[in-house]
């Protein structure tokens, strides 16, 4: 695991082997790489340029902190609200708290992920995400690689579904390693968000909170939750999903796009004969395809997309049924993953996606994650670009709070 820190004498702008800038206490002197952060090209830096100038604004008109108020020099006097404690809203919440902001996350139902109740599949976390964890937070990011199951150590790729022959197998394991980024893992999502809000704080964290909508009227911003508390604070970001309120609120309604796709997932107790081989595999077909990814603990989950209208609904005990003809023919490793699944494991949605603005923020509210940028499961990088995205807005934060103070 790729975890290990290069070392500065003081408190000095350093990186962890995954190469994000992160301040390291540390009396220890080694070295210090700069080359290879000024190697790395860190994608979302160019379109986080703009979003920069508006969190600058708003920074810029905080209250400063008077150097009289002892020990607070530490602390960032700005108040942050957060819509939504999903994965994006939850790191940047860690992230930004860990930098001294004070931070205060509205989620409408921490039980429920994605608004699916108790039981959702694991998600994979890419290197990319996992480097901008370490960096935010080393305990947090080793209790995460700790809980995962690591799938990047072994074959995944594209297979026909109905031969099962591979088409392309993708190695994600040695340019991951090559840049000293942690190996991919897949973790359940509930452990997931159970060590971020553990991080974040109960404190922080206000459950039962459905925001409803924000006044933005200048000197700051107020969030107006579904039971009329409201509350204020000098920044709002709106980390609340693909159907976000902030999102309407902030530009309009704009209806997210359908793939075309419904998607049924499942999970069972299925370890198959390869499982020391590969990892994950996606099965293709004719407007249907089929993934299925080892989860760790003797567990397997998939994904089962059918090209069909939005809005369709299957009878009770109905999912595996109608699976199991939509897939007939198909090879032994799709059949007997579905064989190996209870019907009451197995949830349908139908898979939407955003298109791209190149503008995420206004006044003194962003968006950050599916709220902006919401994109289909196939790039399994949806949450790990919300996470990429915490970490960002926090650095711009705290960058735009330095440049004022
Ligand atoms: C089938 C499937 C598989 C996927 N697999 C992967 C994968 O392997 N890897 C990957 O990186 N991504 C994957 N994704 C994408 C990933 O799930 C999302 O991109 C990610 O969850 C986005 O995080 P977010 O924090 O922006 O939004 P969300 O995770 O949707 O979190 C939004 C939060 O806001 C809360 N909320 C919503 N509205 C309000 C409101 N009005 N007030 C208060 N709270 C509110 C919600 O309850 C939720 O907790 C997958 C998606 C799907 C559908």
């Amino acid at each position: 695991m790729a975890s290990s820190t290069l070392f500065a004498n003081t408190l000095t702008a350093s990186f962890s082997t995954t190469r994000f800038p992160t301040p390291i206490f540390n009396n220890n002197s080694l070295e210090f790489l700069s080359s290879t952060h000024s190697n790395y090209n860190f994608k979302t830096n160019t379109s986080t340029r703009a979003k920069k100038l508006k969190v600058k604004d708003a920074v810029d008109e905080a209250p400063a902190v008077s150097k009289s108020e002892g020990n607070q020099s530490e602390q960032r006097k700005l108040k942050v609200l957060v819509a939504g404690g999903g994965i994006g809203g939850l790191v940047f919440a860690l992230a930004a708290k860990k930098k001294g902001f004070d931070v205060m996350v509205f989620e409408k139902d921490l039980s429920a992920i994605r608004g699916e109740g108790q039981y959702r599949g694991p998600i994979q976390i890419q290197s990319n995400a996992l480097a901008a964890l370490e960096a935010i937070d080393l305990d947090v990011a080793e209790e995460v690689l700790r809980a995962g199951c690591i799938t990047g150590d072994r074959i995944n790729g594209l297979v026909d579904g109905v031969s099962g022959t591979w088409y392309v197998k993708f190695d994600t394991f040695t340019p991951a390693a090559e840049r000293g980024l942690p190996v991919t893992r897949v973790i359940s999502r509930m452990t997931l968000q159970q060590i971020l809000a553990r991080s974040v704080g109960d404190d922080v964290i206000l459950n039962d909170s459905n925001v409803v909508s924000f006044q933005d009227d200048g000197n700051k911003v107020t969030v107006v939750l579904e039971n009329d508390q409201q509350y204020e604070g000098d920044l709002l970001v709106g980390a609340d999903g693909i159907w976000s309120k902030v999102r309407k609120n902030l530009f309009g309604p704009k209806e997210p796009v359908y793939s075309g796709y419904t998607c049924y997932t499942g999970i069972a107790d299925f370890v198959p004969a390869d499982i020391e081989t590969v990892g994950y595999r996606v099965f293709l077909g004719h407007k249907q395809y089929f993934v299925s990814s080892d989860v760790g603990a003797g567990k397997m989950q998939w994904y089962a997309f059918h090209k069909e209208p939005p809005g369709g609904m299957d009878g009770p005990h109905g999912k595996r049924d109608r699976l199991m003809k939509i897939f007939e023919g198909w090879c032994d490793n799709v059949m007997d993953l579905l064989l190996a699944t209870d019907e009451d494991a197995i949830l349908r949605r139908d898979i939407y996606d955003r298109e791209p603005i190149i503008t995420w923020g206004k006044g003194r509210v962003t968006l950050l994650g599916d709220s902006v940028h919401a994109m289909q499961p196939n790039m399994g990088q949806g949450g790990c670009m919300a996470i990429e995205d915490g970490y960002q807005l926090a650095l711009e934060l705290e960058r735009a709070w330095e440049q004022k103070h």
